[in-house]
Protein backbone atom coordinates (compact mmCIF):
# COMPACT_ATOMS: atom_id res chain seq x y z
CA UNK A 1 0.00 0.00 0.00
CA UNK A 2 1.76 3.09 -0.75
CA UNK A 3 -0.81 5.37 0.67
CA UNK A 4 -0.11 6.32 4.16
CA UNK A 5 -2.66 6.45 6.61
CA UNK A 6 -3.99 8.86 9.25
CA UNK A 7 -5.91 10.01 11.75
CA UNK A 8 -6.61 14.00 12.30
CA UNK A 9 -8.44 15.66 14.44
CA UNK A 10 -11.66 17.74 13.55
CA UNK A 11 -13.75 20.08 15.64
CA UNK A 12 -16.55 22.32 13.57
CA UNK A 13 -15.90 25.54 15.92
CA UNK A 14 -18.88 26.81 17.99
CA UNK A 15 -19.30 29.98 15.09
CA UNK A 16 -19.89 26.97 12.72
CA UNK A 17 -22.16 24.95 14.95
CA UNK A 18 -24.54 27.86 15.77
CA UNK A 19 -24.66 28.68 12.28
CA UNK A 20 -25.98 25.40 11.31
CA UNK A 21 -22.96 24.59 9.00
CA UNK A 22 -21.68 21.17 10.93
CA UNK A 23 -23.79 18.81 8.62
CA UNK A 24 -22.21 20.71 5.42
CA UNK A 25 -18.76 20.73 7.14
CA UNK A 26 -18.97 16.99 7.54
CA UNK A 27 -20.15 16.55 4.28
CA UNK A 28 -17.22 18.09 2.53
CA UNK A 29 -14.84 15.71 4.53
CA UNK A 30 -17.36 12.76 3.93
CA UNK A 31 -17.05 13.46 0.31
CA UNK A 32 -13.11 14.02 -0.49
CA UNK A 33 -13.17 10.38 0.79
CA UNK A 34 -12.11 10.56 4.72
CA UNK A 35 -14.08 8.63 7.25
CA UNK A 36 -15.84 9.79 10.42
CA UNK A 37 -14.68 7.23 13.24
CA UNK A 38 -15.60 9.11 16.40
CA UNK A 39 -18.10 12.22 16.55
CA UNK A 40 -19.70 13.95 19.28
CA UNK A 41 -21.01 17.37 20.58
CA UNK A 42 -19.45 18.61 23.26
CA UNK A 43 -19.09 21.92 25.67
CA UNK A 44 -15.40 22.73 25.54
CA UNK A 45 -14.06 23.12 29.41
CA UNK A 46 -11.35 25.45 30.31
CA UNK A 47 -9.14 23.07 30.96
CA UNK A 48 -9.46 21.27 27.47
CA UNK A 49 -9.09 24.64 25.51
CA UNK A 50 -5.66 25.74 27.71
CA UNK A 51 -4.31 21.69 26.72
CA UNK A 52 -6.25 22.17 23.00
CA UNK A 53 -4.22 25.49 22.30
CA UNK A 54 -1.37 25.34 24.31
CA UNK A 55 1.08 25.83 21.99
CA UNK A 56 -0.40 29.70 21.62
CA UNK A 57 0.27 30.64 25.15
CA UNK A 58 0.88 34.15 25.10
CA UNK A 59 0.44 35.19 21.79
CA UNK A 60 -2.07 38.19 21.44
CA UNK A 61 -4.88 36.33 20.19
CA UNK A 62 -4.94 33.51 22.78
CA UNK A 63 -7.16 34.98 25.86
CA UNK A 64 -10.32 35.79 22.96
CA UNK A 65 -8.82 31.93 21.32
CA UNK A 66 -9.50 30.35 25.02
CA UNK A 67 -13.39 32.05 25.08
CA UNK A 68 -14.20 31.38 21.05
CA UNK A 69 -13.97 28.21 21.69
CA UNK A 70 -15.87 27.88 25.02
CA UNK A 71 -18.73 30.27 23.71
CA UNK A 72 -21.03 27.00 22.67
CA UNK A 73 -21.03 23.61 21.67
CA UNK A 74 -18.00 22.34 19.63
CA UNK A 75 -18.39 18.87 17.37
CA UNK A 76 -15.46 17.34 17.39
CA UNK A 77 -14.23 14.12 15.26
CA UNK A 78 -11.82 11.78 14.65
CA UNK A 79 -10.95 11.51 10.20
CA UNK A 80 -9.34 8.28 9.41
CA UNK A 81 -7.90 8.13 5.79
CA UNK A 82 -4.86 8.18 2.95
CA UNK A 83 -2.89 11.90 4.26
CA UNK A 84 -5.78 12.57 6.71
CA UNK A 85 -4.45 15.59 8.13
CA UNK A 86 -3.19 17.38 5.04
CA UNK A 87 -6.18 16.28 3.11
CA UNK A 88 -8.32 18.09 5.96
CA UNK A 89 -6.09 20.89 5.94
CA UNK A 90 -6.17 21.33 2.36
CA UNK A 91 -9.97 21.23 2.48
CA UNK A 92 -10.60 23.64 5.39
CA UNK A 93 -8.21 26.20 4.09
CA UNK A 94 -5.94 28.98 5.55
CA UNK A 95 -6.09 29.95 9.12
CA UNK A 96 -7.40 33.94 7.17
CA UNK A 97 -10.71 32.91 5.47
CA UNK A 98 -9.66 35.77 3.22
CA UNK A 99 -6.46 34.02 2.15
CA UNK A 100 -8.33 30.88 2.19
CA UNK A 101 -9.05 29.53 -1.68
CA UNK A 102 -11.75 29.54 -3.12
CA UNK A 103 -14.10 26.57 -2.71
CA UNK A 104 -12.53 25.70 1.01
CA UNK A 105 -14.73 25.89 4.06
CA UNK A 106 -12.93 28.84 5.37
CA UNK A 107 -13.05 30.59 2.55
CA UNK A 108 -16.88 29.71 1.89
CA UNK A 109 -18.17 29.87 5.57
CA UNK A 110 -16.17 32.21 7.21
CA UNK A 111 -15.43 36.30 7.15
CA UNK A 112 -12.52 36.73 9.54
CA UNK A 113 -9.44 34.74 10.83
CA UNK A 114 -11.40 34.55 14.58
CA UNK A 115 -14.20 33.20 13.78
CA UNK A 116 -12.63 30.54 10.94
CA UNK A 117 -15.58 27.90 11.83
CA UNK A 118 -13.23 24.85 12.24
CA UNK A 119 -10.50 23.55 13.59
CA UNK A 120 -8.14 20.65 11.96
CA UNK A 121 -4.53 19.15 13.99
CA UNK A 122 -1.43 20.13 11.75
CA UNK A 123 0.65 17.04 11.98
CA UNK A 124 0.11 13.39 13.13
CA UNK A 125 1.11 14.00 16.37
CA UNK A 126 -0.95 17.28 16.97
CA UNK A 127 -3.74 14.84 15.99
CA UNK A 128 -2.78 12.52 18.39
CA UNK A 129 -2.55 14.92 21.08
CA UNK A 130 -5.42 16.58 20.42
CA UNK A 131 -7.45 13.30 19.92
CA UNK A 132 -7.03 12.07 23.96
CA UNK A 133 -8.06 15.32 24.91
CA UNK A 134 -11.35 14.61 23.31
CA UNK A 135 -12.14 11.20 23.10
CA UNK A 136 -11.47 8.02 25.09
CA UNK A 137 -10.32 4.96 23.44
CA UNK A 138 -13.12 3.29 23.34
CA UNK A 139 -14.90 6.25 21.70
CA UNK A 140 -13.26 5.48 18.10
CA UNK A 141 -14.92 3.19 15.92
CA UNK A 142 -12.80 1.29 13.60
CA UNK A 143 -14.25 -1.66 12.50
CA UNK A 144 -16.11 -0.55 9.33
CA UNK A 145 -14.93 0.75 5.69
CA UNK A 146 -15.82 3.56 3.69
CA UNK A 147 -16.18 4.36 0.05
CA UNK A 148 -12.21 5.19 -0.54
CA UNK A 149 -10.80 2.22 1.26
CA UNK A 150 -12.80 0.07 -1.01
CA UNK A 151 -12.04 2.31 -4.21
CA UNK A 152 -8.47 2.45 -3.30
CA UNK A 153 -8.08 -1.76 -2.67
CA UNK A 154 -9.89 -1.97 -6.22
CA UNK A 155 -6.95 -0.40 -7.74
CA UNK A 156 -4.07 -1.95 -6.05
CA UNK A 157 -5.25 -4.85 -7.38
CA UNK A 158 -3.17 -6.49 -10.10
N1 LIG B 1 -6.29 32.82 15.47
C1 LIG B 1 -6.67 34.13 15.63
N2 LIG B 1 -5.81 35.12 15.23
C2 LIG B 1 -4.59 34.84 14.68
C3 LIG B 1 -4.20 33.51 14.52
C4 LIG B 1 -5.07 32.51 14.92
O1 LIG B 1 -7.76 34.42 16.11
O2 LIG B 1 -3.84 35.77 14.32
C5 LIG B 1 -7.20 31.75 15.91
C6 LIG B 1 -7.95 31.09 14.76
O3 LIG B 1 -9.25 30.73 15.24
C7 LIG B 1 -7.11 29.88 14.48
C8 LIG B 1 -6.67 29.48 15.88
O4 LIG B 1 -6.44 30.72 16.53
O5 LIG B 1 -7.86 28.87 13.81
C9 LIG B 1 -5.42 28.63 15.94
O6 LIG B 1 -4.40 29.26 15.22
P1 LIG B 1 -3.43 28.44 14.27
O7 LIG B 1 -2.31 29.34 13.88
O8 LIG B 1 -3.10 27.15 14.92
O9 LIG B 1 -4.33 28.21 12.97
P2 LIG B 1 -5.03 26.90 12.40
O10 LIG B 1 -4.13 25.74 12.69
O11 LIG B 1 -6.37 26.81 13.09
O12 LIG B 1 -5.18 27.16 10.93
MG1 LIG C 1 -3.31 25.14 14.51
Amino acid sequence: MVHSEERTFVAVKPDGVKRGLTGEIIRRFESKGLKVIALKLLNVTQEMAEQHYAEHVGKPFYPRLIRYIQSGPVVAMVLEGYNAVQAARHLMGKTNPNEAEVGTIRSDFAMVMEYNVVHGSDSVESAKREIDIYFKPEELCENYKNMSELVVEDLDVE
